[in-house]
């Protein structure tokens, strides 16, 4: 199964079909690009992209 991207926070999701950050259903296949987020609440970028869980985010979703 393709990993998929949330349209509303943006976070990259291997499997089932809601977003476990915002409980989004609003799922894409085609994003391009991703950052990896370790610590959300010391990350500059996390807060950037409004990233509140680690894992990888997507850069831009079509
Ligand atoms: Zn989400």
């Amino acid at each position: 199964m393709a990993e998929k991207a949330c349209k509303t926070c943006h976070l990259i999701i291997k499997e089932g079909v809601k977003c476990p950050s915002c409980q989004g259903e609003n799922l894409s296949e085609k994003y391009s690009g991703y950052i990896v987020v370790f610590d959300p609440e010391k990350s500059e970028l996390a807060k950037k992209i409004g990233a509140k869980i680690p894992g990888k985010y997507a850069v831009k979703i079509k």
